[in-house]
């Protein structure tokens, strides 16, 4: 009989020979998700045989997961600023960058009174959701070029009792007309595709066989949608609106011409946790 114990320690092993990093704490998660246990709760039953659909399952995820395929897909959701979000590979994961991010607009705008946002690349839903559940009274436009994405984003909505707060449209914004947005907004914030398409050659196989490559880079310099972004914003601000976007390393003088060549002041970098400069902020003039 194949314990819980016995389970995972088989699975480090296998996946520590896949070159997976963090074995150990892979093979916990995956088999709690499917116990629906926490991950450290599983010691607390370290003997109680898996039985046999459990073992399927735990011997399909493990193989997936030795494949590089991320956790998160595995799993299907991630926790994203306190919330539960599920994620497909339809969506990029979101990551802990973009939880400061949100962090940061919620510290400014957290007794704002019916704020207006647009979140352009929404993705899983994870930027308008969180902003929603902690900026009360907020409205949230979320623009996606993907029907999957907005599918996912609005069942995230859903689940985190935010749907009347947000709503969900589909619109490329390098190509589409922005008039379809008609009205103004006080915010707009985005983490859009940023990867060159040189560097995107060189990322991890789980970020570029699995995530979604549309959400990742911009199969140009990495500023695309940065420029595109900074023109349309001039229009879509209401006056002393405010722009805020996730960059990627290296990006941020780039970033702060682009934000000054459309009439954008108070122009801010903040870094992130590993000091690395993450987010340029604005204001419209
Ligand atoms: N807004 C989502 C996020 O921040 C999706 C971003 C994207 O697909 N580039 O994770």
């Amino acid at each position: 009989m194949l314990t819980v114990l016995n389970a995972v320690k088989l699975s480090e092993d296998y996946l520590n020979n896949k070159r997976i990093k963090s074995p150990r704490i892979n093979a916990e998660i995956l088999l709690a998700s499917i116990l629906h246990c926490k991950r450290l709760d599983l010691y607390l039953k370290f003997d109680r045989p898996l039985k046999e659909s459990e073992r399927l399952k735990y011997r399909e995820f493990i193989s997936r997961r030795a494949k590089h395929e991320p956790l998160q897909y595995i799993v299907g959701n991630v926790e994203f600023f306190g919330l539960e979000l599920k994620v497909s590979p339809s969506v990029l994961i979101p990551r802990s960058e973009t939880e400061l991010l949100v962090e940061k607009i919620v510290e400014q705008y957290k007794d704002s009174i019916a704020l207006n946002i647009l979140d352009i690349g929404t993705g899983s839903g994870n930027i308008s959701i969180a902003l929603a559940k902690n900026i009360p009274g907020a409205r949230v436009t979320s623009i996606d070029i993907s029907d999957e994405a907005l599918d996912i984003a609005k069942e995230n909505a859903m689940n985190n009792e935010v749907s009347d707060s947000i709503e969900f449209y589909k619109l490329d914004i390098l190509n589409g007309s922005i008039n379809s947005l008609n009205h103004k907004f006080d915010l707009i914030v985005s983490n859009p595709p940023y990867v060159n398409k040189t560097d995107y050659k060189d990322l991890e196989s789980e970020i570029s066989e699995f995530e979604p490559d549309i959400a990742v880079t911009d199969f140009d310099d990495g500023l695309k949608f940065y420029k595109r972004i900074g023109q349309v914003s001039k229009d879509l601000l209401n006056k002393n609106g405010k722009l805020f976007v996730e960059i990627a390393q290296g990006q941020a003088d780039e970033v702060t011409e682009i934000f000054t060549i459309n009439n954008f002041v108070d122009i801010k970098v903040l870094k992130d946790y590993a000091d690395i400069d993450r987010i340029v902020l604005g204001e419209l003039q």
